[in-house]
């Protein structure tokens, strides 16, 4: 395990092999050469002594080969002991000291040979979960092809800037962010979103480095240097991600500071006990001790956790899931409620503007223009279809001073002079203009499902728009899998007015809704769920959820792809805002820690087995190396599997 990548440090306990030390390269290679050389001394040696050629040189080969194997575990014997800690290294170059000394030559090269090919064995698994997500990111290009006055260049990555003109050829690998400004394609989003079918792309649509061309030539406005770009975030919040620990690790690492030593004080005591107090052969009672060390080896269950939880988020990388870390894992396989915001995340996002009633004397389209000015310049979905609504019919929009967002609640700004706000009527109460012929008209759009928004010019109410909203195509599929297989309660909380709210609930067969509240009112919400059911699982668009992403017990933002805020605020994102992927995320973190428990089990129970069978002196030194070998292997394959979850 020796990846040259964030690694989790493994100080207390020490498998050699479950331990970071060199870079991959130099680790792996050059162990896998010296291991094969001890093997191939072993077999040669080995030969030897069976056909009788040279009996004197055997014993001189066996030793040869428990030199060679030593190089590695007696310098990283050496790296512990420096650190103040016993590690299974030191173990395991006092037994093969021990061997040599009691004349056991063959032993002491099969023990070392065995541990190196362990060590090889486990470093090479390890490595290949961990590049697992790097090639399912795949590696930007690194040169690009810029059009700029001067024609059309090669230019290396680095050197291109913002704003720059990259032109991406059909079946190229996209190099950065930017935005389409001409041509038209469609662009496999896999390597990010783990969507294999491709989006059409045309001028305006945001495309992102590590995607790849389709069909079409597109000129691409480069819009992130390429530590900005969203595969750069992703590559780096994965390998952050990779270097946490999750609870159940901190458990073991506890577990592993007496262990060790415990351990040792043990075959001390197996070794010389007998022979003091019982007079028994010293030989024969050195040997179970040196056994004892070696089969002491907690190895399989050192690398239970990480092996399993680095899988797991390889896994879920390659979906388009990115999870934070082992502990968010672990902490969303104990959710009991998932509480959704209505608005982009149940819902498509895209309103439509379906009824506009006038007051007082204001013309329709009026009405629609004021608005769609102010709303110009928010980011609100509703905000769009007032803005589209108010552009198809032809109407210009005036440019809005002192334009300010009040979340949750709507918009104010200055048209012409005017002071134009947009929003509900709990805002509208608040400001004391919901007059009862206004509450009534409000009223009356609610009840035919659609989201009021009241419209205010000089602190008069001028009219009332209507916006519908649809749910997801499987929103209601997925909340039903979501209550029915993962037996969680689903909340729905969102600012929208009661009546809709209550519609759209009713529609998706939602367990509880909370309406009008305002992003502080989500958290208390979340709060109080969580006191009544459980931990909680908030899921959201990322940017307007933030406190309550933040109060729940496991946040997860939706459609985070090319939102830097987003992707930075949640534990778990999600990178398109496809509802399976959350249903998928809930199922592999429950799949993940029951392979993690099944990893510990089998590891102490192995342990618990051999370490009897050493003290009663039935477990030979090989045996015992052979099984924490098998026991690790076991543990590997066990958790490789998460990778291929779906
Ligand atoms: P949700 O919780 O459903 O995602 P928000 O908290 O974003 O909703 O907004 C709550 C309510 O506030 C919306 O349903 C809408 O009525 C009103 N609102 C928010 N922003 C605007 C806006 N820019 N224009 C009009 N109404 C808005
Ligand atoms: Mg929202």
């Amino acid at each position: 395990m020796s990846s040259a990548t964030a690694t989790p440090q493994t100080h207390a306990i020490g498998c050699g092999h479950c331990e970071d030390d060199a870079p991959a390269a130099t680790g792996s290679g050059m162990r896998g050469w010296v291991t094969a050389l001890a093997a191939a001394l072993v077999v040669f040696a080995g030969a030897l002594g069976f056909f009788a050629v040279y009996p004197v040189w055997v014993n001189g080969l066996f030793v040869a080969a428990a030199l060679v194997g030593s190089v590695f575990p007696a310098q990283r014997a050496w790296q512990s002991l420096r650190r103040g800690s016993l590690d299974i290294n030191a173990l395991m170059v006092i037994a093969v000291i021990g061997a040599v000394a009691i004349g056991e030559f063959e032993e002491a090269a099969m023990v070392v040979s065995l541990f190196a090919a362990a060590q090889w064995l486990e470093a090479q698994s390890l490595d290949r979960a961990r590049q697992a997500i790097g090639r399912l990111l795949g590696s930007a290009p690194v040169d690009v092809l810029i059009r700029d006055d001067a024609g059309e260049r090669r230019v290396a990555i680095e050197a291109v800037t913002l704003g720059a003109l990259m032109i991406v050829r059909p079946g190229e690998k996209l190099a950065l962010d930017g935005i389409v400004q001409s041509g038209r394609s469609d662009v496999n989003q896999a390597p990010i979103t783990g969507e294999s079918l491709p989006v059409e792309k045309a001028e305006g649509d945001e495309v992102f480095a590590g995607t790849i061309n389709g069909h079409g030539a597109i000129a691409v406005v480069v819009t992130r240097r390429r530590a900005d770009t969203t595969l750069a975030r992703i590559v780096h919040l994965v390998e952050t991600a990779q270097a946490q620990r999750p609870p159940v690790q901190q458990f073991i690492d506890r577990f592993a500071a007496w262990y060790t030593p415990a351990v040792v004080i043990l075959a001390a005591l197996v070794a010389t006990l007998p022979a003091i107090v019982a007079a028994q052969p010293f030989d024969q009672w050195l040997y179970r001790a040196l056994v004892l060390l070696v089969v002491a080896c907690p190895c399989a269950l050192v690398i239970s956790t990480p092996v399993s939880v680095v899988s797991a988020l390889a896994g879920a990388a390659s979906h388009g899931v990115l999870v934070k870390g082992g502990a968010h894992l672990e902490r969303l396989a104990g959710v009991r409620v998932v509480a959704f915001d209505k608005t982009g995340t149940l819902t498509t996002g895209t309103f439509s503007l379906d009824s506009v009633i006038p007051l007082a004397a204001t013309l329709p389209a009026d009405l629609v223009r004021l608005a769609a000015s102010v709303e110009s310049q928010s980011e609100h979905p509703i905000a769009a279809a007032i803005v589209a609504q108010a552009l198809a019919a032809g109407s210009p929009l005036a440019t809005p001073e002192a334009v300010r967002a009040l979340p949750g609640l709507g918009v104010e700004g200055v048209v012409a002079g005017s002071a134009i706000v947009c929003g509900t009527p709990r805002l509208f109460e608040e400001r004391g203009w919901l007059t009862p012929a206004v509450a009534e008209t409000a009223a009356g759009v609610a009840a035919s499902g659609l989201s009021p928004v009241l419209v205010a010019r000089d602190g008069v109410a001028i009219g009332v728009l209507g916006l519908r909203d649809r749910p997801k195509s499987n929103a209601a599929r997925i909340v039903a899998e979501l209550r029915q297989h993962e037996g969680t309660h689903i909340a729905m909380i969102t600012g929208d007015h009661d009546t809709p709210a209550r519609a759209m609930a009713s529609e998706l067969r939602v367990d509880s809704v909370k309406s009008q509240q305002l992003p502080q009112d989500k958290v208390a919400a979340i709060q109080s769920l969580r006191r009544e059911f459980g931990p909680v699982a908030m899921v959201g668009d990322g940017v307007n959820d933030a406190p309550a992403l933040a109060t729940a017990d496991v946040g997860i933002a939706m459609g985070v792809m090319g939102s830097a805020v987003a992707l930075e605020a949640a534990d778990i994102a999600l990178m398109t805002d496809d509802l399976s992927k959350l249903r998928y995320a809930i199922r592999l973190s429950r799949a993940t820690l029951a392979n993690i428990r099944v990893n510990v089990a089998l590891s102490i129970v192995m342990k618990v087995a051999f370490l009897a069978l050493a003290i009663f002196g039935v477990a030979t030194l090989w045996m015992a190396v052979l099984a924490d070998t098998g026991a690790s292997a076991l543990v590997v394959a066990n958790a490789v599997r998460l990778r291929r979850f779906r």
